[in-house]
């Protein structure tokens, strides 16, 4: 059992990583007794401190320099990386390194000792891949059960509040902002307007006045030409080109659920 004097939990290893180090002593003919009951009782970042602040190195570092055990000394144990700035000033530090390369140690064997498990860095969890983003199927139906769930709103008043947004950016998406009409005189149009959004027109192929529905196989996406054209139009004229998109946007959505 390790005394605690304080220095909390890396304190204890500190106390802990000397008295490991005694029985390797002991092997080598070294019997640190007193170092050890300094240890033990008053523990072990105060004691490193106690023999710091003499005036002179122990008698202990003597004998570890002529057994060629520097590696095994207080002051090695003080200069550990992950002893170091958390335990000790600036001048202990300083008084630990000195009393080694004084002796001829060569600092950099510190940094051959491998990190104990204990503040060695825990190992960062695995990212998780991101999420795939929805298909326009998905997104779809998803947007079909979420109008479903919602309470039915039926009169002409509430048409405008009816008309989904995730609807209207998927056919945007779909068409890639671009003017869905093949006949389109301005098949390059492609105005960047406000919220970076292009400034074509999301157009219901068939009205919701007339009962059709608010879905993207009902949509395309016009430049403010065909966009005009469709909607004042000669009738003739309007009349071929609802057919003609219709059949756009049919086609453009089945081949989009598909993922063709
Ligand atoms: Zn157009």
């Amino acid at each position: 059992m390790v005394r605690d004097d304080g220095y909390g939990e890396r304190g204890k290893r500190f106390a802990e990583y000397l008295l490991d180090g005694i029985p390797a002593l002991r092997k080598a003919g070294y019997n640190p007794y007193e170092f050890q009951r300094m240890v033990s009782t008053s523990g072990g970042v105060t004691t490193a401190k106690q023999l710091l602040a003499q005036g002179k190195p122990s008698t202990g570092l003597t004998t570890l320099w002529m057994k060629e055990m520097l590696d095994s000394s207080v002051e090695f144990a003080v200069c550990l990386p992950w002893f170091r700035d958390h335990l000790f000033t600036y001048e202990e530090i300083e008084q630990a390194e000195f009393r080694l390369t004084e002796r001829g140690f060569d600092l950099a064997r510190i940094h051959a000792v491998p990190v104990p498990a204990w503040c060695a860095a825990p190992t960062p969890e695995p990212t998780p891949e991101p999420p795939a983003a929805p298909t326009y199927r998905q997104r779809v139906e998803a947007e079909e059960a979420a109008q479903l769930a919602r309470p039915a709103t039926s009169t002409a008043l509430t048409t405008e509040a009816v008309r989904s947004a995730v609807f209207r950016s998927l056919v945007l998406e779909r068409a890639g902002g671009r003017c869905e009409n093949p006949g389109c005189g301005h098949p390059d149009f492609h105005v960047i307007g406000r919220n970076d959004m292009p400034v074509v027109e999301v157009d219901h192929v068939h009205g919701l006045g007339e009962g059709c529905p608010d879905h993207p196989a009902n949509m395309v996406v016009l430049c403010p030409n065909c966009h005009a054209v469709k909607t004042r139009g000669r009738d003739a004229e309007v009349a071929e080109l609802r057919k003609l998109l219709a059949g756009i946007a049919r086609q453009r959505h089945e081949a989009a659920m598909t993922g063709a």
